[in-house]
């Protein structure tokens, strides 16, 4: 069997991996001209279920070349007011340098660049997909911009958000806006901007909850303790200049009505500008990390949200990741069930390859499964951040900003209720 994959992104590297490894024939194509092209300076964070599901795709060597190239796992998981007070806080068991349960944090283009790490010859670049035909024996021919063909038994769609995969197969899937923006930027970890951060914060990750619906991310990224480790540099000496500066970063969104002015297009001087607008009211230590903030590192985001597919038929061009379901930022799950789709399609495409069952039947087990998790996980992310919810209006979404403190307090204080809460926010992010 030869696979197509379409995109080199975190799902379409981890399954090309997992294909490889069980010899499967594959070719990954890739729009990026080069590996090391723009692919995000931003941090993603893996769950732990994230993490079990990217080293069943990756060789054991690469699952550890991960772990290492993570930053130094966060120790809480903290909700504050604008003004920083405790409303609950999460342990986070550290994930220990070997450990395979733990939350971690990588940098997206470091990410890719481990990833790439055994594909060498097998990912090619310059190549965006234009369209795909199938033809009489069965196989489907890829058709890419630049005029090339190539032809496999199977073609994977893992590119993205925009993806043109998704676009031919399903023609009728759609995105919506979700009426939020958000802007975010990172700033160096000096003695001063750490001083900004309580320990709790610095050692975690913070989401704020700030009155008109206004919430904000602050963590902080460490690289310091692998970049002096002497195992590190001897085992890896390539990727010790990959790793990212020491960085706190940050990112603040709302509704879009709420916002002063609409961020797409501004440039980092004026995004900075309106973060500062914002937060006028918030903490003066939030206000500072963010005036500190090199305007050339704040970027807005876009908020877009898959509306729920439709069961279809099944045929030998499947998607997976983003191109699937693409969800908002609200509960840190896209890579993370891009990463548990490249494991299960992954698993599903070597039954096939073993004879164990046929090709088709193999992609339906993996599309229906795919298809109910993935549900929750976009459903739940827009829930977290919809401009239409009342958080975002004046008076009703003070008292229900009021009411949320007050049952997180709560739940704060009773160790069970936050156990379970917990678990909850897990199970969106692949936690059974
Ligand atoms: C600021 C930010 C923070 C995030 N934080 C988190 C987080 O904390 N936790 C989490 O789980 N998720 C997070 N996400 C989401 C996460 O980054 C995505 O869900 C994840 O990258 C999706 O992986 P993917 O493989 O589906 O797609 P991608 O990683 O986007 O890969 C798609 C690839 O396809 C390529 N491509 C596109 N079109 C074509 C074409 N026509 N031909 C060939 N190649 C093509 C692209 O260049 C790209 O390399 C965050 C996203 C953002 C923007």
């Amino acid at each position: 069997m030869k696979v197509l994959i379409i995109g080199a992104g975190t799902g379409g590297l981890a399954l090309a991996h997992l294909l490889k490894q069980a010899g499967v024939g594959i070719a990954v194509y890739e729009r990026d001209l080069a590996p090391n092209a723009n692919t995000g300076g931003y941090r993603v964070g893996i769950s732990p279920a994230g993490s079990r599901a990217l080293k069943a795709c990756i060789p054991g060597e690469l699952y550890d070349l991960y772990v290492a190239t993570c930053a130094r796992s966060p120790r809480y998981f903290n909700m504050l007011t604008e003004q920083l007070g405790e409303v609950l806080s999460f342990d986070i068991d550290d994930a220990g340098p070997n450990a395979l349960d733990g939350e971690r944090n990588v940098i997206r283009k470091t990410l890719r660049r481990v990833l790439l790490r055994g594909l060498e010859d097998d990912v090619f670049f310059g190549k965006a997909l234009q369209s795909y035909t199938t033809n009489d024996d069965g196989s489907v021919t890829a058709c890419f911009q630049d005029g090339s063909l190539a032809t496999g038994d199977v073609l994977v769609g893992a590119d993205g958000t925009s993806s043109t995969v998704r676009r031919q197969r399903l023609p009728d899937a759609r995105l919506e806006d979700t009426g939020m923006v958000s802007l975010g930027g990172k700033i160096p970890i000096t003695v001063e901007t750490k001083a900004l951060l309580s320990d709790k914060m610095f050692q975690g990750m913070s989401l704020i909850m700030a009155p008109m619906g206004f919430g904000a991310i602050i963590h902080s990224l460490e690289f310091t303790e692998t970049r002096s480790d002497p195992g590190f540099a001897a085992r890896w000496p390539d990727f010790v200049e990959a790793l990212d500066e020491d960085s706190i970063g940050w990112g603040i969104w709302g509704a879009r009505q709420n916002f002063p002015r609409d961020p797409s297009g501004l440039s980092g001087e004026q995004l900075r500008e309106l973060g500062l607008e914002i937060t006028r009211d918030w903490h003066p230590h939030l206000r500072a990390l963010i005036r500190a903030t090199e305007p050339s590192t704040i970027h807005d985001v876009k908020m877009r949200t898959s509306v729920p597919l439709k069961p279809w038929t099944s045929s030998n061009v499947t998607l997976l990741g983003d191109a699937v379901h693409t969800m908002t930022p609200g509960r840190g799950a896209g890579a993370n069930t891009a990463l548990r789709d490249a494991a299960l399609l992954g698993r599903m495409l070597v039954e096939a390859e073993q004879g164990r069952r046929p090709i088709i039947e193999a992609i339906h087990a993996y599309e229906v499964e795919m298809l109910r998790y993935s549900a929750e996980a976009v459903q739940e992310s827009k829930r977290q951040m919809d401009a239409s919810d009342l958080a975002h209006r004046p008076v009703v979404g003070r008292v229900q900003l009021a009411v949320t403190r007050g049952a997180m307090r709560t739940i704060n204080a009773i160790p069970a209720l936050k156990r379970r809460a917990f678990r909850q926010m897990m199970r969106v992010r692949g936690e059974n």
